[in-house]
């Protein structure tokens, strides 16, 4: 049964691969179903990108600065493969405290984005589909609120819509994750600095009739649609709304999340208070759905780079602590064949959807010693928060 609604869904997609020329991203809802056609187990490897080395940045201070890097889905093979198909190297080899994550919810031995994302943004166990709601539905303050209200600046980046689970659990808080023009109606009361990600469809075409691009110009952000403009931009509170609901993946979109988190942190580390940053890897997880090992390879690479651009900014700042992890695994990758030297990778799937397994922790900057052996995922932001003086 299973078999049969997938190989229709694939007929599908190549059909609508045929009656149009262009896909146009994944939609709000349907980033789950099996739309891209390509060969679907290996990765045929390419071009290869350099990797610096930082040297360790130790200090008895704690950070002022944190950027939380999430790659939704993102396993250790989601990881490997991309090493790979790298040639063997990533700027993640920088990180040297590593840990292991248990992602599991209050509701579920799997969890899903909205409830991973509401422990990693508040140190809470809740149930999945809450966005920053514990199990009881009573709000719980994030980091981001946190650490606004200590007068650091804040951001979110990701390459789905801004509104979708794991970044709205930073910002939002609503009893559902479907909520999503509540959730963007949430961004409005904040202060939030700068946010990139898709999503216009949330804040331009409600059902209330808000236009809440027009009220966040009023609030003195300015509000930007492509990459090349956001680009630009060098002061001020920014809001770049890249997609009408998720941005398409990378090999259709190009470069967009390693630009949107340079902007980011080029307009937040102008708070010499320091600031919180969280850049999600959306599509790992879309694509990991998908069974799809091009895409997770192409998603994590765009990832990984991103990350490279925070490790320079921290290399030179000194005072950054960044934290790479996952909210939980996708797909049960498991790699089955590869070669450092072409980067070539096989890899299979034995899920479309999330698994259970722990994910790994990455942490490089002044207190990276407090993330290695395992821990709940929830001990993560309570570390955050810790380290950051913002509880
Ligand atoms: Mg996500
Ligand atoms: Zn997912």
């Amino acid at each position: 049964m299973r078999q049969f609604k997938l190989s229709t869904l694939s007929l599908l997609a190549i059909t609508l691969l045929f009656a149009s020329n262009s896909l146009t991203g994944f939609s709000q809802e349907q980033y789950k179903e099996n739309k891209v056609v390509v060969a679907k187990e290996q990765y045929k490897g390419g071009t290869f990108y350099p990797v610096q080395q930082y040297d360790q940045v130790k200090s008895k201070k704690g950070p002022k600065n944190i950027i939380l890097f999430i790659g939704d889905g993102m396993g250790l093979a989601h990881i490997y493969a991309s090493m790979t198909a790298n040639g063997g190297s990533l700027f993640l080899q920088n990180f040297v405290h590593c840990g292991f994550s248990k992602t599991y919810s209050s509701s579920a031995y799997i969890t899903d984005s909205a409830a991973g994302g509401t422990a990693l943004s508040s140190g809470v166990k809740t149930y999945n589909g809450a966005i920053g709601v514990d199990a009881a539905k009573n709000n719980v303050e994030t980091i981001l609120e946190k650490a606004e209200k200590k007068g650091l600046a804040t951001g979110l980046v990701s390459t789905s819509a801004i509104n979708h689970a794991t970044p709205a659990s930073f910002i939002a808080h609503q009893a559902s994750r479907g909520s999503y023009e509540d959730i963007a109606a949430d961004f409005l009361k904040t202060d939030i600095d700068v946010f990139i990600g898709g999503g216009t469809k949330s804040f331009e075409k409600r059902k209330d009739g808000r236009n809440l691009s027009n009220e966040l110009k009023e609030k003195g952000y300015q509000v930007l649609y492509k990459m090349e403009d956001i680009q630009k931009v060098t002061s001020g509170k920014l809001a770049g709304l890249t997609a009408d609901e998720h941005n398409p993946p990378f090999s259709e979109r190009g470069e967009m999340l390693v630009p949107a988190t340079e902007t980011a942190i080029n307009l937040l580390s102008q708070n010499n208070k320091g600031f919180f940053l969280m850049v999600e890897g959306s599509e790992i997880d879309f694509l990991a759905h998908n069974n799809q090992t091009t895409g997770v390879i192409q998603e994590t690479l765009e990832f990984d780079r991103s990350i490279g651009k925070a490790l320079a900014f921290a290399a030179k700042n000194r005072n950054t602590l960044i934290i790479v992890t996952a909210d939980h695994e996708t797909g049960g990758m498991t790699l089955n064949g590869g070669n450092n030297k072409t980067g070539d990778v096989t890899a299979k799937f034995s899920s479309t959807d999330h698994t259970g397994i722990c994910v790994p922790v990455f942490a490089f900057g002044p207190g990276a010693e407090e993330f290695t052996g395992f821990m709940e995922n929830t001990e993560i932001a309570k570390k955050m928060m810790k380290l950051l003086k913002v509880q």
